[in-house]
C-alpha cells in the first residue's frame, strides 16, 4: 500500500525503511506533523502513519477521507489524539501499536523517580563545573515509601514489579483491578485514599475525559506535603498551572514529567536557538525539584523496532482483508471490558 508517514525523524526513517524491506509498502516520509494544513500531503496514499503529536481530530479525519485515505496506522499505543468515532463514520480503519515496549516506559518512569529524588540533573552539571558540594542534593530512600500507581495496565504493572524490588509499599487505583497486580503485593484503593497515603504518585492511565486533569488543585489538596508526582503517560492528565502552585507552596516536593499538556509545539524539535513562548512551561523549568524529559520514555531500540514493525504489519493485514487485532473502533475504545472486539489486554 502507499503510506504517508508523518512526523518522521531520521531515526524513524531508518528503522521503518529497514523493516519495510520485508513488507514492501510504498512509503513517503514527511517531516511535517499531521494537522489540517498538512493533510493534503496524504493525497494519493491509501494509508497514513501518524505519531503521538499528530492531530487526527474530526476536521483532519474528514480531510484525509476526502484525499481517499482508507487506513490510519498509528505508531503509538495511546489514541487520545484520534477522533475514532469520526474515522468510523468516514469508513477509515484505525490501527495502533498496543504495546511497543512497556518496559521502556516503566524503566524510564523509575529512572525519573530516582533522578529527580537524588537530583541527578543538578549533580551532573555541578560535577562538570567542578562543584562537588552536596547541599541541595538531599534525597530520600525509596525503600518503604508508599508509591501509588494510577492505572495498572501494561506499563503500570511493570512499574509495580520494578518498585517492588526496591522495597516500596505499593498502592494502586484502576477502575479495572487486576489480580496479577495484587500478586506483586499491590493493594488497590480508591483514588482519594491513594492521594492521601502515597509519598510518590505515578500516572499510567490513558488520557480520557475521566482522567483529564486527574491531578488538579483539588487532588493536590488531598496529598501529603512534599509528594512526588511522576507523569510519563499523557500531558493533560496533569493541570500544569495547579502543579506550579503546588511546587511554589512545597505541597509537591518532586515533579518528573516526560509529557506536558502543550508539548505538541515543543517536544521532538530542537528549539535551542529559539525563544520559548510558553510561559507555563518556562516556569516549570525554573524549579530545582522538577525534571522534564521530552516524551522520551518510549525511546529504546526495542521500542523503535516494534514501532516500525507493528504499523507495517497492521497495514499488510488490512491490505489482505484480514484483521490484525489492533483495530480501534468506537466500541472497543470504550472502557467496557465486557466486549471482545479486538481490544488488547
Ligand atoms: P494499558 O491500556 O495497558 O493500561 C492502562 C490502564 O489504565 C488500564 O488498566 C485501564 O483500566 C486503566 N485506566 C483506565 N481509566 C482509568 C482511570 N480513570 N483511572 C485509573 N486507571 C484507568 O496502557 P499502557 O500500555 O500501560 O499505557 C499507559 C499509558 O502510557 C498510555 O495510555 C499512554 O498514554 C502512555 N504512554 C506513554 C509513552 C511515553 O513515551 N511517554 C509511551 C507509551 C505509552
Amino acid at each position: 500500500m502507499r503510506i504517508a508517514v508523518y512526523s518522521t525523524k531520521a531515526y524513524d526513517r531508518r528503522s521503518i525503511e529497514e523493516t519495510n524491506e520485508r513488507f514492501g509498502h510504498e512509503l513517503t516520509f514527511l517531516e511535517a506533523r499531521l494537522q489540517a494544513n498538512t493533510a493534503a500531503l496524504a493525497a494519493g496514499h491509501d494509508a497514513v502513519c501518524a505519531f503521538v503529536n499528530d492531530i487526527l481530530d474530526r476536521e483532519v479525519v474528514d480531510l484525509l477521507a476526502e484525499e481517499g485515505v482508507e487506513l490510519l496506522a498509528l505508531r503509538s499505543a495511546g489514541f487520545n489524539h484520534v477522533d475514532i468515532d469520526r474515522a468510523a463514520e468516514r469508513g477509515i480503519t484505525v490501527v495502533r501499536v498496543p504495546a511497543y515496549s512497556p518496559y521502556a516506559v516503566a524503566e524510564h518512569t523509575v529512572g525519573l523517580m530516582i533522578a529527580v529524588n537524588r537530583r541527578f540533573h543538578r549533580a551532573y552539571n555541578r560535577v562538570r563545573d567542578g562543584n562537588f558540594a552536596l547541599e541541595g542534593l538531599l534525597g530520600f530512600d525509596l525503600r518503604s515509601k508508599r508509591v501509588g500507581i494510577i492505572g495498572t495496565g501494561k506499563i503500570g504493572q511493570i512499574t509495580a514489579r520494578i518498585l517492588r524490588g526496591f522495597g516500596c509499599s505499593l498502592r494502586a487505583y484502576d477502575p479495572y483491578p487486576n489480580d496479577e497486580v495484587r500478586d506483586y503485593g499491590v493493594r488497590y484503593v480508591d483514588l482519594d485514599t491513594l492521594f492521601a497515603e502515597c509519598d510518590v504518585i505515578t500516572l499510567h492511565c490513558p488520557l480520557t475525559p475521566d482522567t483529564h486533569h486527574i491531578i488538579d488543585a483539588e487532588a493536590l489538596s488531598k496529598m501529603k506535603d512534599g509528594v512526588m508526582i511522576v507523569n510519563t503517560s499523557r500531558g493533560p492528565l496533569v493541570d500544569t498551572v495547579a502543579v506550579i502552585e503546588g511546587l511554589k507552596t512545597g505541597k509537591i516536593g518532586n515533579l518528573a514529567l516526560d509529557v506536558y499538556e502543550e508539548e505538541g509545539d515543543l517536544f521532538f524539535e530542537d528549539l535551542s536557538d529559539k525563544v520559548i513562548t510558553d510561559d507555563v512551561f518556562s516556569r516549570l523549568l525554573t524549579f530545582p525539584n522538577v525534571l522534564i524529559t521530552a516524551h522520551q520514555a518510549f525511546f529504546t531500540q526495542e521500542a523503535l523496532s516494534n514501532i516500525a514493525e507493528t504499523p507495517l504489519s497492521n497495514v499488510s493485514a488490512y491490505a489482505r482483508g484480514d484483521r490484525s487485532g489492533n483495530e480501534l473502533t468506537p466500541k472497543n475504545i470504550r472502557p467496557n471490558r465486557g466486549d471482545d472486539d479486538g481490544e488488547d489486554e
